[in-house]
């Protein structure tokens, strides 16, 4: 695995960064959201051969300029995407998780900067796709607490930190779960110096923490420390989301309690609930 991503990285060195995406938000086009955690993933460990320099590049400009509706939605097995690479064994403790190509050469990029630092970045989950996504929310929807509870308690009690399959930035490619899964933990000791060097440094490699602590007045999902987001095409993504995804994509989904998206308004108040940096602002929905 370790020559493959080098190899391909050294390929794409030669396209202008982040200059589609960029030019897709000077278009002035919209944004929005994203959304939501948590829980560990697991998916099945594929080998990915190494394509040649030709088929990455088209692959590149494939996933920063155009998106199908089905992997907005997670409908798509990332182990088989062109546009996605499987994370280094070194760089995660999960086995066979993967990032869209541009994403992981960004995070690349700041853990090596992290690393000088002396900070010990850690994915803790990257690609979750609705499959994966289903069997978080499946879990959450049967636990014992939730019994006689009406469907659309459950939905928004479970959307505390955990997005309903078919609307979650997990799907993307383009966010991960750093280090810990318990905001406590980034308050002191090591959990805090790396939070803070997050907070420093994290935007010079295009990565926001977009669940913020809401003082910002969004909406959705509650603070989350571990979660960071590559704007670059996370927020292109967003756009295309808010465009060509609608509420029945996933009230007619099957996942239990896939009706209460349309009364929860999980569209507006979860995918689109998110913080952005001023430059991502500029939307239109
Ligand atoms: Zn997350």
């Amino acid at each position: 695995m370790h020559g493959g991503p080098r190899r391909r990285a050294l390929a794409r060195r030669k396209r202008p960064p982040l200059r589609s995406a960029w030019a897709w938000l000077n278009g002035g086009l919209a944004l929005g959201t994203l959304w939501a955690c948590a829980q560990p993933q697991a998916q099945p460990p594929v080998s990915a051969s190494a394509p040649t320099g030709l088929e990455v590049e088209v692959a590149a400009a494939d996933t920063l300029d155009t998106f199908s509706r089905m992997e907005l939605l997670g409908q798509f097995d990332p182990a088989t995407h062109s546009g996605f690479e499987s994370i280094p064994s070194t760089w995660t403790d999960k086995n066979g998780i993967y990032l869209r190509a541009e994403v992981l050469e960004a995070y690349g990029r700041m853990k090596a900067a992290a690393d000088q630092a002396g900070i010990q970045l850690v994915i803790r989950s990257a690609t979750r796709n609705f499959e994966y996504q289903r069997g978080i929310w499946e879990r959450k929807w049967q636990r014992p607490q939730y019994m006689g509870w009406q469907d659309i308690d459950k939905a928004r009690d479970i959307l505390t930190y955990s997005a309903m399959p078919g609307a979650s930035r997990h799907h993307w490619g383009t966010d991960i779960d750093l280090n810990s899964f318990e905001n406590e933990w980034f308050t002191s000791g090591e959990g805090a110096d790396i939070y803070a060097w997050l907070t420093a440094h994290a935007s010079d490699f295009g990565f926001h923490q977009v669940y913020d602590d809401k003082s910002t007045g969004r909406t959705g999902y509650e603070l989350e420390r571990w979660h960071w987001s590559y704007l670059p095409t996370a927020g292109p993504m967003l756009t295309a989301y808010n465009r060509m995804v609608g509420t029945s994509d996933l009230t007619k989904a099957a996942f239990s309690g896939a009706l209460t998206a349309d009364s929860l308004n999980v569209l507006q108040e979860f995918v689109n609930g998110i913080d952005l940096p001023a430059p991502y602002r500029n939307t239109e929905r």
